[in-house]
């Protein structure tokens, strides 16, 4: 693929306008792949967050059919995730939407980092998930391998990881990467 150019168009969406205006954030080292957990497949950069037009009533991110209201959104808005596999694609989601806030609280607290320094030049394209093991209502523990694909400055790239999921304090919370063998 490529060729085409995949830099947002520059339409009056009043979220960039404001961007403009905002404070610029400290760089946060790493790419998309490093931001979401691990192993990078390919790309780098850094930037701003700008959230990307997701309302209620869109289909949601994660790739289920339906709305971000009905699915992620609800877990951004506090309802708990029933599964780890249903916490990862809330998570997953809010990198497209931006959502920092969830993405620290979502994380354990011996792995979360002090932030994730969302990249605005990011967008991400669509997420795969492949496989989860356990991560249900009787287990304390899960696992989920996925495949985030997103675009940033013309490269495409992707983030596969095989993530670990615990319940901390009833909730499912991300723990961060398994060893590529696992
Ligand atoms: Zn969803």
């Amino acid at each position: 693929m490529g060729g085409d150019d995949p830099r947002p168009a520059a339409g009056p969406l009043p979220d960039a306008r404001l961007s403009l205006t905002r404070p610029a954030r400290g760089v946060v080292a790493g790419s998309p792949a490093r931001r979401m957990g691990q192993n990078r497949i390919m790309s780098r950069r850094t930037s701003r967050p700008r959230p990307d037009a997701v309302t209620a009533a869109s289909p949601c991110p994660c790739g289920l059919s339906a709305t971000y209201g009905e699915c992620c959104g609800a877990r951004h808005a506090g309802s708990p995730a029933p599964t780890a596999e249903s916490l990862m694609r809330s998570r997953y989601s809010a990198f497209v939407v931006g959502d920092e806030p969830y993405l620290l609280r979502s994380w354990h607290p011996d792995t979360r980092p002090d932030r994730v320094g969302l990249d605005d030049r990011t967008r991400w394209l669509g997420l795969e998930v492949h496989g989860s093991t356990d991560g249900g209502s009787f287990h304390q523990e899960g696992t989920v391998e996925f495949t985030a694909t997103y675009l940033e400055r013309g490269q495409r790239g992707a983030v596969r990881e095989h993530s670990r999921f615990v319940r901390h304090e009833g909730a499912w919370v991300y723990v961060g990467p398994l060893p590529p063998s696992a």
